[in-house]
């Protein structure tokens, strides 16, 4: 016998999707977190692990409740030491805690911790495939398994873009990154001249980063001026390694097989003028692009490629009773806790959808 549908499957691992769950799951509705596949190299690469785009970054300054402090004490007992993505510094009483307040990782680990506390199950798995003409829908994950929803919430996120060069993805891994946090602190770019591409906050924030272990970070932004917050833009200009290249784009990776990433061409876009700059490594950091493709068109998108939201001041899609919560459906804010205030609402959404048809 067939069993029976999953009443709210959730897809994604960023904070709408543990928002979403927690609310869910405390709602009885015994929901089901599908959080990507940790061992899939496209997730590596695109920044999809399980836990998101926050588990990318260091310090989150800005979601409430977290004033800086040492948070040791507490993450270890909020955490399982069980736990695969469990930090290491917690556990480990002579390793400095890198932040105050609370870092990306950690959030992350305790957003998941507390779905998890409230009998969320979670799965390490990519959703491929889905079905959503037809009640209950279908979804298909990387293993073949399939899975039938009353509801859907799609929480997956998005991604960092690239430029598109052709030597650019040639040297991704070896010198190329879009994520600083994950692989700045590499041998290859100690005390060597780095390049950040972006004028964004995201942009700024690497740039800071990285002047821990580059020699010089040259920014390249592509008008003359940044559209980073001032307090990021401040940072940027304050710091005596950054240095602010304006009108400028990179038109080209240089580099070797063994050696990866040595330089790159710069185009200076007032005056054509091409020159070469001498790097170890670029990091990307030029916005994102939502992880719709598995949706393949079933789902309206706004016409820059998000989920649409179809009513104002809910979670509603095209589909009913699928749900879009956090930054896959919002190219505007794009914040944690926005991310997170969305995954409420699309955990009661469904609560209230499932029980205008009898679903308790
Ligand atoms: P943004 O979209 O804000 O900035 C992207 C930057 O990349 C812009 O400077 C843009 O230039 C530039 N860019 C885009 N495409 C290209 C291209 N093809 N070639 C060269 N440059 C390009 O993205 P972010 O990721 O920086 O920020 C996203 C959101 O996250 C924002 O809301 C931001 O505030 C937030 N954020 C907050 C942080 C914090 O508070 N600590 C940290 C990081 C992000 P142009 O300006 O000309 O369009």
């Amino acid at each position: 016998m067939p069993s029976s549908p999953e009443n709210v499957v959730i897809i994604g691992s960023g904070p709408a999707a543990w928002t979403a769950a927690i609310y869910a799951a405390r709602a009885q509705l015994n929901p089901l977190v599908f959080q990507g596949n940790p061992y899939d190299e496209k997730n590596r690469q695109n920044g999809t692990l399980p836990l998101g785009q926050l588990a990318l970054t260091t310090e989150v300054e800005n979601f409430p409740s977290w004033p800086a402090g040492d948070t040791r004490q507490y993450l270890k007992t909020a955490l399982k030491h069980d736990d695969v993505d469990f930090p290491y510094w917690v556990a480990r009483d002579n390793v400095p805690q890198p932040s105050h307040g609370i870092n990306g990782p950690e959030l992350m680990a305790l957003m998941r911790q507390q779905a998890a506390n409230y009998g969320t199950r979670i799965e390490s798995k990519d959703v491929v495939n889905v079905v959503l003409n037809q009640s209950p829908f279908t979804l298909t994950t990387h293993d073949g398994e399939t899975v039938q929803a009353r509801t859907v919430i799609i929480a997956t996120g998005a991604r960092a873009n690239y430029m598109g060069l052709p030597s650019e993805d040639k040297y991704k891994n070896n010198g190329v990154s879009a994520c600083a946090v994950c692989d700045g602190a590499l041998p290859r770019f100690r005390n060597k001249p780095i390049v950040v591409i972006g004028g964004g906050d995201s942009a700024c924030e690497e740039a800071s980063f990285l002047t821990k272990f580059g020699s010089t970070v040259h920014m390249l932004v592509r008008r003359d001026k940044l559209r980073a917050s001032k307090i990021m833009a401040d940072r940027a200009r304050d710091n005596s390694k950054i240095k602010l290249n304006w009108n400028s784009v990179m038109t080209e990776v240089v580099g070797t097989d063994d050696a990866g990433v040595t330089a790159v061409q710069i185009q200076d876009t007032e005056t054509g003028e091409v020159r070469t700059q001498d790097a170890a490594g670029v990091f990307l950091a030029i916005g994102h692009t939502p992880n719709v493709g598995f949706l393949d068109g079933q789902v309206e998108l706004t016409e820059k490629g998000y989920v649409k939201w179809t009513t104002t001041g809910r979670t509603y899609t095209s589909v009913d009773g699928v749900f879009a919560a956090g930054d896959v459906a919002d190219d505007y804010y794009r914040q944690a806790i926005s991310a997170a205030g969305t995954g409420c609402m699309a955990a009661l959404d469904a609560e209230r959808w499932l029980s205008a048809r009898g679903v308790h």
